[in-house]
């Protein structure tokens, strides 16, 4: 089975999806990874739909990642003695470390460490910015606040901190657990939430010791701050825009958005765009125009993947709602103008061998009529690079690795293969006629590109290019 677009689809599993015909009908729809969300449901419900999706995985003959994502320091308000209160926009309100159910003028935060960080003028958003509250008078461990935007604030509603580095790792015990509960499964990305600063990236790679990928979760202004650094320590990126939008600006959200994608295409980092793609399907079998419009926005942006969250974990129209990313990204991609687009937005290559091999690839493929850009690697690193370029041939990754082939479901225009082990040229070039004809790419008589590296089997080592007719 193959797909006829470039840009990827990523689905989050939930209760609406967690059958093996709703698993398969959103992977026949469109969804090339799946995202398992870890800030619901227990691990038994994420083994269940691991050990499905799997089952589909052999019965469709494809690989498909599965992303892991941790739910990060969240930080939430305590409980309420009646369950809720109603804060009036010019009050005063307080929260302390005090435990004991909260009312009008104060509420416990269970998480000490943060009042360090509170200072005069500091904000503190709640309930995904619907309440505003500044820091007046602050100490070791309360914060007198002013209402600066009212509302009704219920137990456990989430806090996020605006204008303040807070001292706490991307890592809560809960993700801890849930980390290595994600690796054990097999997750091929881990993403992290509320990622701040590039030392997060760093002790989460030593966590993980290489046996997923890793992906940072862009939502905090301070990780905004250090963006370049955290990207090159990153696998791939998120534009998580649901808390992104909260802790800065909705406003900013779309001129962050375009920072992000450009410089994970120049980094070659594959990046999802998430968050209120089709919220509106969460309960309507069609997308408002809005909508549909956001998703070829981010497709015209140069997006590796858009992805669904509530749409598809929970949502009425599952199915319908990656149905419809798929024939925008196809409308998308039909526009010769999405090309030009993404030509004129065509980052320099670096000056590696690597690099002069994949640009070298992009010029071929513009040039004679490319069945398909094979590439044969063993860390995903060639086809990254050959993806960077965004050339106009799909691209065909043939991989010895099950982790690499599945982790490459995410990269823009990579059609994944497993295959065995090759090391020799003409073995390469064999496996790549047999491949592109066998997976639907082309005919006796195609011409195809290959790029590799030799010594084959050793890592981000491509330079080879080869022209081969099938
Ligand atoms: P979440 O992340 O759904 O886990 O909060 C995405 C976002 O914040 O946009
Ligand atoms: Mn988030």
């Amino acid at each position: 089975m193959k797909r006829n677009r470039k840009a990827k689809i990523v689905a989050t599993l939930g209760p609406a999806s967690s059958t093996k015909e709703a698993i398969r009908a959103l992977f026949k729809a469109g969804a090339d990874v799946f995202r398992f969300n870890f800030s619901h449901g227990s691990h038994e419900e994420h083994q269940s739909r691991y050990h499905i999706l799997r089952e589909v995985e052999r019965e469709m003959g494809r690989p498909i990642a599965v992303l892991a994502d941790l739910q990060g320091p969240k930080l939430r308000v305590g409980t309420f003695a009646g369950g809720k209160v109603t804060l009036r926009t010019g009050d005063a309100f307080r929260v302390d470390s005090d435990l004991a159910p909260g009312d009008e003028s104060r509420v416990g935060m269970p998480h000490p460490e943060v009042f360090a960080a509170l200072k005069p003028g500091v904000e503190l958003l709640l309930d995904d910015g619907k309440i505003r509250l500044a820091v007046t008078t602050c100490g070791e461990d309360w914060a007198q606040l002013r209402v600066v935007a009212g509302g009704a604030l219920s137990d456990r509603k989430g806090v996020s901190v605006v204008g303040a580095l807070l001292p706490m790792s991307a890592l809560t015990e809960k993700d801890r657990v849930d980390l290595a509960f994600a690796l054990d499964m097999g997750a091929d990305w881990l993403a992290l939430s509320f990622v701040q600063r590039p030392e997060d990236m760093v002790e989460v790679r030593e966590l993980v010791k290489g046996r997923a990928a890793i992906m940072a979760k862009l939502e905090k202004p301070s990780a905004i701050d250090c963006l370049e650094e955290i990207v090159r320590l990153s696998d791939g990126l998120m534009v998580a825009r649901g808390d992104l939008g909260v802790e800065m600006r909705p406003e900013q959200v779309p001129i962050l958005q375009r920072r992000i994608l450009r410089e994970c295409r120049k980094s070659g980092k594959p990046v999802i765009v998430a968050t209120q793609m089709l919220e509106s399907m969460i309960s309507a079998p069609t997308p408002t125009r809005a909508e549909a419009s956001d998703v070829a926005t981010a497709i015209y942006d140069g997006a590796d993947a858009v992805m669904l969250s509530a749409e598809s974990a929970a949502g009425l129209f599952p199915v319908e709602a990656v149905a419809f990313m798929e024939h925008i990204i196809q409308e998308v991609e039909k526009d010769p103008y999405s090309r030009l687009v993404l030509d004129a937005a065509h980052p320099q290559p670096t000056p590696t061998i690597a690099d002069a091999i994949c640009s070298a690839l992009r010029r071929v493929v513009a040039l004679l009529d490319i069945a398909a850009a094979v590439t044969y690697t063993n860390s995903g690193s060639t086809s990254l690079r050959a993806a960077r370029e965004r050339p106009a041939a799909p691209i065909l990754s043939m991989s010895p690795s099950l982790e690499v082939a599945r982790r490459m479901a995410l990269v823009w225009g990579v059609h994944s293969v497993l295959i065995g082990k090759l090391d020799s040229i003409e073995g390469v070039v064999e496996s790549a006629r047999k491949a592109s004809r066998d997976q639907g790419f082309a005919a006796t008589g195609d011409v195809i590109a290959i790029t590799a590296g030799t010594p084959f089997n050793v890592s981000g080592t491509t330079n080879l290019l080869k022209l081969a007719i099938v």
